[in-house]
């Protein structure tokens, strides 16, 4: 189409206005890099580095565009559109417009509520609680092992210091999309088990005295090695998912939590301020407090 009629993130299906996954999920990264302060050029610089364009042609996104978004109402559900926003989230928005955002807040809320919900200790696998010391300057928020009898319950590994290691490994993986690739070694050895039981079949059917039922089981096996690597076809998709909410994320200076949320499968920390961040596809990342 060369010019919109209706909104981008929408389109028209059998009369009927409906959502367009692709570019909804383009106006919520948009909706969410406002609320953190990021300017509408910035925004749309951003979005110019995506394949994906207003209007499915050459045009650049400019500040224009991003402000025209933010500010139309359909996202909110305004005259029966299908709601791509929460309103609280547009509200949000109009507060940054005025200079009252009050985003940071929102956005460590998202954050705890994944280290609530995703942080375990490295040593036992329990859940880590959130404790604090000290007050006003001195205040030192902690994470700590919830076991009593872990060694890692005695430990405390400060809030700062798992921020900073998971912003780096954010910024980092934000530079180098391509090291998000699911594991091949995993792939690697469910393709050495085809070969086996490929060379096992062949194996069978030379040797004059082989029974049917014997080639029949090896056939099955065989099936279901291969299933087994159609499956991981499948983690390529969740990679392409983590990568495209990767690639609109700017560098950041904080994390941020909704990404963060999203990527993020599981992270095991280690008193010895070491962390290991396991992403929704699978990709274990090791990250040690950088010596600044
Ligand atoms: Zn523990």
């Amino acid at each position: 189409m060369a010019n919109r009629y209706i909104p981008f993130g929408y389109e028209i299906v059998d009369a009927q206005v409906v959502i367009i996954e692709r570019e909804a999920e383009v106006v919520r990264n948009v909706f969410s890099l406002y609320v953190q302060g990021n300017s509408l050029k910035t925004i749309s610089e951003r979005l110019n580095m995506m394949p994906i364009s207003y209007a499915g042609d050459d045009r650049k996104w400019d500040k224009n565009m991003v402000k025209r978004m933010l500010e139309n109402k359909k996202y909110i559900g305004d005259k029966d559109y299908p709601v791509i926003i929460p309103p609280e989230t547009a509200e949000l928005a109009l507060k940054c417009k005025d200079k009252k955002c009050v985003e940071i807040s929102e956005n460590d809320k998202i954050k705890l509520d994944m280290y609530r919900a995703k942080a375990c200790c490295a040593i036992c696998g329990a859940k880590m609680k959130r404790s604090h010391a000290g007050s006003g300057e001195r205040r030192r928020i902690y994470w700590q092992c919830t076991n009593a009898e872990c060694d890692g319950n005695r430990h405390l590994f400060r809030e700062k210091i798992l921020d900073n290691m998971l912003l780096e490994l954010l910024n980092e993986l934000t530079d180098n999309l391509a090291n998000i690739d699911y594991a091949e070694d995993r792939d690697y050895e469910k393709n050495i088990e085809v070969i086996r039981l490929t060379n096992e079949m062949n194996e069978l059917i030379q040797k004059p005295d082989t029974d049917s039922g014997e080639v029949i089981d090896k056939i099955m096996e065989l099936a279901s090695a291969k299933f087994n690597i159609c499956e991981a076809g499948d983690n390529s998709a969740i990679t392409e998912k983590i990568k495209s909410e990767l690639a609109i994320l700017p560098k950041q200076t904080t994390v941020d939590g909704r990404v963060a949320d999203k990527v993020i499968k599981s992270i095991k920390m280690h008193p010895d301020k070491h962390i290991w961040v396991q992403l929704i596809n699978g990709k274990v990342f090791e990250k040690k407090e950088s010596i600044l």
